[in-house]
This record gives structure tokens, sequence and C-alpha cells, in this order.
């Protein structure tokens, strides 16, 4: 019995010590020390010892148990240990590789052409004013002194939802609204940006487009006044060598009117493809505001007066960017949007 003891001891620290999981512990140790193990076993012959030997024998089977329950112990702990050193190996990070780039976003850029227009009228004393996109036949051409019957009509082919609601053909109704609004405060010194919606569709025009206008009504606004304005904001959008050059035109809500040609920002004026060889691009429409707009908004056009003026973001980002084609502006092609 006693050599059966001590050859249980030594079997399982034989396996034990070739153990690598903690599941072979687990069965390893239902197999020596279980209810149906190996020394509960040997124990079950006690009955047949004398009475002087069975002190003897129970003793050191307590021994043996307790020494395979340390070995058990040890043994856990070393397997818990080795696994936790080879968790920590695989889950170790290199903080010195490389990282995963993240695609950057960027603003689109007629996004950012808005926004430096924004600022250099913001750094004149301007302030910011939008409007619906949805606009009454009202504010988008009555009280712009476009009549029902007005030709001009014909020059903005629209989008319209019913006889009195169209989507709006220019920002100009924002003006409207904000004199309304303001009657009889002075100054009014705002632009407008936004999108504005015409039936056209080619390399030159989209039925959508952005649109930045202005407006400034005080006592004394001159046509001085307007010149130096805008020959302002093209330096500062443009170079302080560009040139601007006035040309009359006509407009229903200003009078006079003119467009705003700046010298070539490809050649420089002395003529090129861009330019159709004469040395000037057209940026813009403007005028002194007609005293018929003037009056509808609630003004004495005898008391103030004021100028305003619209250019098209669109136009402004190609020169600006040498861009040829107004419809790569819309087609979010990311290799062409990337570049700015
Ligand atoms: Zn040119």
């Amino acid at each position: 019995m006693q050599e059966k003891l001590k050859n249980i001891l030594s079997d399982a620290r034989q396996v034990l010590s070739q153990a690598s999981r903690l599941e072979e512990l687990n069965e390893i140790r239902v197999r020596f020390l279980g209810k149906k193990g190996l020394l509960t076993g040997v124990l079950r012959g006690m009955g047949a010892l004398s009475a002087e030997e069975r002190p003897r024998i129970g003793q050191l089977a307590n021994e043996v148990r307790s020494q395979i329950e340390d070995i058990l112990e040890r043994r856990t702990a070393e397997i818990k240990e080795k696994q936790k050193i080879i968790r920590l190996e695989m889950e170790k990070i290199d903080v010195t590789l490389p990282g995963t780039p993240l695609m950057m976003g960027r603003k689109h850029p007629l996004t950012v052409i808005q926004e430096e227009i924004e600022d250099i009228f913001l750094g004149m004393g301007y302030t910011i004013e939008e409007g619906p996109e949805i606009e009454t036949d009202f504010y988008n051409f009555e009280a712009l002194n476009i009549p029902k019957d007005h030709p001009a009509r014909d020059m903005q082919d629209s989008f319209f939802i019913n006889p009195e609601i169209l989507l709006r053909t220019h920002t100009s109704p924002v003006q409207v609204r904000t004199m309304e609004r303001t009657t009889p405060g002075l100054p009014v010194r705002i632009i407008a940006p936004g999108r504005v919606y015409r039936r056209d569709d080619d390399a030159t025009h989209s039925p959508m487009f952005n649109q930045v206008e202005g407006l400034v009504v005080d006592r004394r606004v001159t046509f001085a006044d307007l010149k130096g304005t805008l020959q302002v904001f093209v330096e500062k959008m443009f170079g302080s060598s560009t040139k601007t050059r006035f040309r009359a035109s006509f407009f229903p809500f200003t009078e006079p009117s003119a467009e705003v040609d700046i010298s070539c920002v490809m050649c420089g004026g002395r003529g090129c493809r861009v330019c159709s060889q004469s040395g000037w691009l057209e940026i813009l429409g403007c005028g002194m505001v007609h005293p018929r707009v003037l009056e509808v908004s609630g003004y004495n056009p005898e008391e103030v007066s004021g100028f305003a003026f619209g250019m098209g973001v669109e136009r402004i980002t190609m020169l600006k960017y040498g861009i040829d084609d107004l419809r790569l502006l819309f087609e979010n092609d990311l290799r062409f949007l990337a570049q700015f």
C-alpha cells in the first residue's frame, strides 16, 4: 500500500511536469484526487490494514494528497504566467510603425471662394444675409422692378412651382427682404450669398449655381463708392495689379447699370485664349439701386441712394483656379476636388 502511494505521487509528478494547459491540470486533479480517483481508490483498501498500520498509511496518504495539491497549485501558477506572457507578446503594439492614414476631408473649391468673398466684404463692414431659395414672384421679380409683362423675365427662364412661386433666379430678393425689415434703418450694408436656379445647362451654365450679391443703402451713396468698393474687392481677390473696367449695361433693378471686367488673370491683359484675345474678363454686374426698388422697400429715393452688385461664385472660382469647364465643379470627382 505504501508502495502504491509512492507510485501515485511519482506518477502525478511525472504527468504534472509535462502538462502545458490548464485543462490538462484539471484532468490530472480529477484522475488522482477526485472521488473516483487513484488516491481515493487506495484509501478504500485501508479497511484491510491492521490497527497500527492504518494511521501511518493514513498520514502518508495525506502527505501524498497535499504534495500533489502543492504541485498542482505551482503548475497552475506557472502555466497562467506563461499564457500571460504569450498573450502580451501577441498583443504587443509597435508604436513606431506608421499608422493607417485617414482620408482628410476638405472644402469644396466653391466653398473656399465663397468664404473668401465673404471675408473680403466682412472686412469692409458688411454683414451676411440669407433668404429662402423658394421665392414668391413678388420678391423675385415684382419688387425688383420686373413686372409680369417685363421683357427681362425672358432673360431668366425660371423654374416655376406655380404662377406665384418659383425657385429664386438671383439672390436679389434678399436685398428687398432686408430693406423691408430694416427700414428706415441706415446704413444697409449686406452681402447675400446663396444658391439660385435658372433653366440653363451647358459647359458654362448650370441650372443651379451660387451668387453673392451686395447692397449698400445710405445717404449720399454714389457711383464712385461702388467703383471704389469693387476695385478693393477685385484687388483682394485677384491681386493688387488687377485692373477693372466698367461698361454701361442694363438691369431692371439698377440705374445706371454696369458690367465689370477685370484685366485677364491668365495673360495680364496681353490677350489669350481665355479672354478671347481681348485682355479682359467679365466678372460681375452692378449699378445704382433703381428708385422704384427703394420705394417698394419703403425708402424715399429723394433722401437715400444705394448701389448693388452681383457675381457668380462659379465664375470667380473658375477664373481664380483656371478651371475651364463649369461642370467639373458639380460632378464631385474626388480626383478633381482633391487638387484644391
Ligand atoms: Zn487673357
